[in-house]
Parts: structure tokens; C-alpha cells; sequence
């Protein structure tokens, strides 16, 4: 993942990625995308550690849920 911060971790802003991209409508067929919201073990990465903003990250996650119904990502495997 490349991240515009180098060296101070205060004072830079993150953005959201999905806005940077102009998403209207994060698809739960992106899976390789989706994937990048996943932690090792299967948890959705929370919005702090990723930047994602509100609209995006509950957007993210209804497309997660939805991507783990069809079997396109794993359940949390703890
Ligand atoms: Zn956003």
C-alpha cells in the first residue's frame, strides 16, 4: 500500500481513497480492492488505520458482508 506519509505521522490528513477515485458505489464484486480493507484475519480494517471516510467505510462494509455471502472473501477466522 503506498501511503503520502513519510516520516511524521501528525498533521498529514489522510484522505479517503474511495472519494480520491470518485466511487459513488463501492462494488462488492471488487474483490481485490475489497480485500485491501482486510486484515490477515479476515476483519475489516477500522477507518482510522485506512483513512476511509464514513460514507465509504459503511458502504465498505455492506460490500464485504455481501462479498462474504457469495463466498467471494473469508469470514473472520476467529
Ligand atoms: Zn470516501
Amino acid at each position: 500500500m503506498d501511503r503520502p506519509n513519510r516520516g511524521n505521522r501528525k498533521g498529514r490528513k489522510k484522505v479517503c481513497a474511495f472519494c480520491v477515485d470518485k466511487v459513488e458505489e463501492i462494488n462488492y464484486k471488487d474483490v481485490p480492492k475489497l480485500r485491501r480493507y482486510l486484515s490477515e484475519r479476515a476483519k475489516i480494517v477500522p477507518r482510522r488505520v485506512t483513512g476511509t471516510c464514513a460514507r465509504h467505510q459503511r458502504q465498505l462494509t455492506v460490500a464485504i458482508k455481501r462479498a462474504r455471502h457469495l463466498a467471494l472473501l473469508p469470514y473472520i477466522s476467529d
